[in-house]
């Protein structure tokens, strides 16, 4: 039986790049969304490359609903040692506009779902003596208009990150954080809609501004995870990775 790999918001996008990739990595994949039917398509593709993968149903941030889906991971596909904290939503809006329900869903899915995922998960690494998580922080963490719910998660992932890193290091798990740029996903399209710019033309603005000229792909963060999951390092804890295409936000 391989290692299993926890994935949460695994049904597209970054996560659904990660499920995959880890996949090929020699990992069995749980991959976690909101509806388990939409996390399914990614565990067919999985299987079909011959591992064992498992679509579950769950909001992170639902303390409940996390201990069910972490128990159900460890009883159907095996006890989890790496789990990748990449759900998330965005709810922008200029602070003054910003309503508390509006901060409230952001803090509560990336920064509660990241903890109760963490704490839930904990206790099989301990057990088997190695661990990684690894967490999805954002160039945002450093400031963005329109972002003050989000660039205040993202800056709490480091946080947590960096703590998980020191209390658990010495039970061999690593906590890293990976700070993505621009993006091409559902996320960032999202965002292209709300300010009446078609989707493509958003990518060319963005990409006019990135160093290596081009707007980043799932799967190049998906090949940062795999670093900070891989053997090779298990030295490196508490850090965050940035993978921007430059070296600013
Ligand atoms: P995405 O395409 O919007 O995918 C996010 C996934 O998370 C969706 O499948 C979503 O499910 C799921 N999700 C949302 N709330 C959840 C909850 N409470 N419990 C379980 N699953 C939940 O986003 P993405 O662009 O791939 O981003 C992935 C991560 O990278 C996020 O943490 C994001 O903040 C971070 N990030 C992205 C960028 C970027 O440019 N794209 C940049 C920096 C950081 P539904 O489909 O049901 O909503």
């Amino acid at each position: 039986m391989s290692a299993v790999a926890i994935v949460t918001g695994g049904a597209r996008g970054i996560g659904a790049a990660t499920s995959r990739r880890l996949a090929a990595d020699g990992f069995d994949i749980a991959v976690i969304d909101l509806v388990e039917a939409d996390a399914q398509p990614v565990v067919d593709e999985i299987r079909a490359t011959g591992r064992q993968a498992l679509a579950v149903g769950a909001d992170v941030s639902d303390e409940a609903a996390v201990t069910t889906a972490v128990d159900r991971i460890a009883a159907e596909l095996g006890a989890p040692v790496v789990l990748v904290n990449n759900a998330g939503v965005i709810r922008d809006n200029l602070l003054f506009k910003m309503t508390a329900d509006d901060w409230d869903t952001v803090l509560r899915v990336h920064l509660r779902g990241a903890f109760l995922m963490s704490r839930a998960v904990q206790k099989h690494m301990v057990d088997a003596g190695w661990g990684r998580i690894v967490n999805l922080s954002s160039t945002s963490a450093l400031g963005n208009r329109g972002q003050a719910n989000y660039s205040a998660a993202k800056a709490g992932m480091q946080g947590l990150t960096k703590t998980l890193a020191i209390e658990l290091g010495r039970f061999g798990v690593t906590a890293n954080a990976i700070a993505p740029g621009f993006i091409e996903t559902d996320m960032t399209a999202a965002t292209a809609a709300r300010i009446g710019v078609p989707f493509d033309e958003f990518i060319a603005a963005r990409a006019a501004e990135i160093p290596v000229g081009r707007g980043g792909k799932p799967d190049d963060i998906a090949n940062a995870v795999s670093f900070f999951v891989s053997e090779a390092s298990g030295f490196v804890s508490g850090q965050v990775l940035y993978v921007a295409g430059g070296p600013k936000a």
